[in-house]
């Protein structure tokens, strides 16, 4: 205790130290607001070394803390990453990459006004959704569509105008988790439905949505299981069949679709999920999905079916609270153009293109990444391709896995963890994933092998 205010005589001013780096030509620039705030967080942390023993540090080095410290508070938290994981629709890597003509919309948008709610023609008031609305239809089949924050929006919009205070009919075998926050059972709780589950966990028939059915019912809700499959002794009602019940009772069928492809990925080779027009030719009234996910766009979440009940949903003052912002709606927009005019979607949209390589392009272009690691890691780490199984991601698919290449980085004596932190710590971050003790990098979602580089 005595041998402290000695110690901390060391430390120079707030002043002092403020002087030192205010002399700095490189730092002159930065307010004298902020770098007072710098001075005193580096003072104030070698103060703190100091009572645990430590030892002054030297000014020079105080000023280079206070020089990183500004640095800092110059770099955005929200970074660019290079996607090695090998998910392509990677939920905490922000999902679909937006395409050129997406970018481009998006940032015009952004920088100027635009006619988000004016109608050129008649010089009044317009409706948001309606620059995506004609697109939807035209790509869907269903007479109406409107835009909302993201599919759980979406979700909570609909069964809100169509079931609040009244009984949602839905699988036992449905009621889904979608990634911690996001549970069927929750979010219809949260709408104001009633949940009125049937069937059992693997059976489900048809009979049993009708035995349901009574006075307060509302809507009959089939949910894509996203991220799960039931398999072996298992029966679920087609939706056509649902369809069919719904319209005998005058009910609402509702499908929540989750990824949702507006296109058949078969005729890709991908495996076949279900698309947006033949949900709503089987008969589903409603259709929610989400934009950011198979579809290839910006985060939102999209509804599509009958005029009238998507007119309610937008007359629901929830839905202002709901709605999406001209960017999203400038990128869904151009992404949605590109479905209906490009020549080539899987060359313009980056997520069927990352979905779509041929397996010798990655194997190509590990060879190329393999060479310039092992150049740039020495020796000591063993490099080299290998067979790695890729995923869609986002619930779409979850028990097929897309063919890939990886480049495998091991090294005798630095674990998988410690390699994957100096990949996630490189500028940009790359991130990788671990599969038994080896760092994968994924090429599936790579343009250039230089970008698997780490630097810095
Ligand atoms: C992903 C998913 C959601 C949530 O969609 P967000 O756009 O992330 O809000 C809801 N339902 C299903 C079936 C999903 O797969």
């Amino acid at each position: 205790m005595s041998a402290r205010p000695a110690a901390l005589r060391a430390l120079p001013s707030v002043d002092a130290l403020l002087r030192e780096v205010r002399a700095e030509a490189r730092l002159a620039s930065y307010p004298r607001a902020l770098v007072t705030e710098g001075v005193r967080a580096v003072l104030d942390e070698a103060r703190t070394l100091l009572d645990n023993g430590g030892t002054a540090p030297a000014p020079a080095v105080l000023v280079e803390r206070t020089a990183a410290w500004l640095a800092r508070e110059e770099t955005s938290s929200l970074r660019p990453v290079v996607n090695a994981s090998g998910v392509v629709l990677h939920t905490n890597l922000g999902r679909a990459s937006l395409s050129a003509a997406a970018v481009a919309a998006l940032t015009a948008a952004a920088a100027q006004p635009c006619n988000l709610e004016l109608d050129l023609e008649s010089g009044g008031r317009g409706e948001r959704d309606r620059h995506v609305e004609a697109l939807l239809c035209a790509l869907t089949g269903a007479r109406a569509a409107a835009v909302v924050n993201n599919n759980a929006a979406a979700v909570l919009l609909a069964l809100n105008t169509l079931a609040d205070g009244r009984q949602v009919v839905i699988s036992r075998g449905e009621l889904v988790e979608i990634g911690g926050a996001f549970r069927i059972p929750d979010v219809l709780a949260k709408s104001g439905a009633v949940l009125r589950e049937v069937g059992t966990t693997n059976r489900t028939h048809l009979r049993d949505y009708e035995r349901a059915i009574g006075e307060h019912t509302a809507v009959l809700l089939k949910v894509h299981p996203s991220n799960y499959r039931i398999t072996g002794f298992t029966a679920a009602v087609e939706l056509d069949q649902l369809a069919g019940l719904g319209a005998r009772h005058r009910l609402v069928v509702m499908e929540d679709l989750g990824s949702g492809a507006l296109i058949d990925l078969a005729a890709y080779g991908l495996p076949h999920e279900p698309v947006v027009a033949e949900r709503v030719r089987l008969g589903a009234d409603v259709v929610t999905f989400s934009a950011d996910k198979l579809l290839g766009g910006p985060q939102a979440g999209i509804v599509v079916g009958r005029a009238a009940l998507v007119a309610r949903m937008r007359d629901n003052p929830l839905r202002r609270a709901l709605r999406c912002d001209k960017l999203t709606l400038a990128a869904l927009e151009a992404t949605l153009r590109l479905y209906r005019t490009s020549a080539d979607l899987a060359a313009d949209l980056p997520t069927l293109h990352w979905l779509t390589r041929p397996l010798a392009e990655l194997e190509a272009l590990g060879a190329q990444a393999a060479a310039l690691l092992q150049r740039a890691l020495g020796p000591a780490f063993d490099v080299r391709v290998v067979d790695s199984e890729a995923e869609i991601g986002s619930g779409a698919q979850p028990t097929e896995t897309l063919a890939s290449k990886a480049v495998a980085i091991t090294h005798a004596t630095v674990s998988a963890d410690a390699i994957a932190a100096r990949f996630r710590t490189s500028e940009p971050p790359i991130v990788g994933r671990i599969s038994q003790d080896q760092f994968l990098l994924d090429l599936r979602c790579i343009g250039d092998p230089a970008e698997l580089v780490p630097r810095r």
